[in-house]
């Protein structure tokens, strides 16, 4: 397995890690240890990319557990995450591994360091629960808060000192809550009305490149309302087979899709 992770200083000590597949990790690095929030799909050696920047014990925490942000998590001892996400990290980290594997193939990559059978058999890893808690990491504090919505174990992490949120895939330019797994949009909205209550000044979104600056997570928080949702809403039946996904846009640059079934009454 090689390490083909790019890594880049987004601000001091808080690194974002890409891996192969274009997907996005957060390393924490504290005076005392490193949190690595995220692991990715797990073609590539993360331990390397996380020595080439700090030699520091690394815990890793799991903002949840589909295949995007944990077919990585083997290569730890343990990955924190909330307790209700364990079947959804079991599964996605598990037996959804061939799908990854299609999709990596598909996307063309250079998988010549594994082969499929290496890659499907590899076992999801070893799951141990958090609450919501601090972190001091020495001098850089992770506060891990439990957001329900884009699934049901969601973590986010705030980090006072530098004024950060990690808002899981609870937001992203494009965000999914339409899996089965997933909430509904009154709890995602739920959970970023607690998020919106800490004075963080930039967000950094799993599935974007760049920091974003509060206002982006304030317009996002403030466009899901039900007649916003109506007003914007588009079919996207084929996200999901026999759902009725629809994409609404809570800001012009932002996509939301979810799922009719799980919208409150009152917004439909
Ligand atoms: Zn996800």
């Amino acid at each position: 397995m090689r390490s083909f992770i790019q890594t880049q200083e987004m601000t001091d000590n808080v690194w974002m890690l890409t891996d192969r597949m274009g997907m996005h990790m957060t390393l924490l690095v504290g005076t005392e240890k490193a949190l690595l929030v995220d692991c990715g799909y797990g073609f590539d050696d993360i331990f390397a990319a996380v020595r080439s920047i700090t030699s520091l014990p690394v815990t890793l925490l799991l903002s949840h557990g589909h295949h995007d942000h944990a077919c990585g998590a083997y290569q730890f001892d343990e990955a924190l995450m909330h307790r209700d996400e364990e079947d959804v990290f079991t599964f996605y980290a598990g037996q959804w591994r061939q799908r990854v594997w299609n999709q990596a193939t598909a996307k063309g990559l250079d998988l010549s360091d594994w082969t499929e059978e290496a890659f499907t058999g590899t076992p999801c890893g070893k799951a141990a629960f958090i609450e919501e808690c601090e972190m001091d990491l020495g001098g850089i504090t992770a506060q891990i808060l439990h957001c329900p919505g884009h699934t049901k174990g969601s973590l986010c992490v705030y980090v006072p000192q530098r004024r950060l949120l990690l808002p899981g895939d609870d937001m992203n330019p494009t965000t999914w809550i339409f899996f089965p797994e997933c909430e509904g949009l009154g709890v995602l909205k739920q959970s970023l009305e607690k998020l919106s209550a800490l004075p963080f000044e930039q967000v950094l979104c799993p599935h974007h490149d760049r920091l974003l600056p509060r206002s982006e997570f304030d317009a996002f928080l403030a466009g899901i309302t039900p007649e916003n949702v109506k007003a914007t809403s588009e079919a996207a039946f084929h996200l999901w087979e026999g759902k009725k996904v629809y994409a609404c846009h809570p800001r012009p640059q932002f996509t939301l899709c979810y799922d009719f079934d799980k919208l409150p009454e009152e917004w439909k």
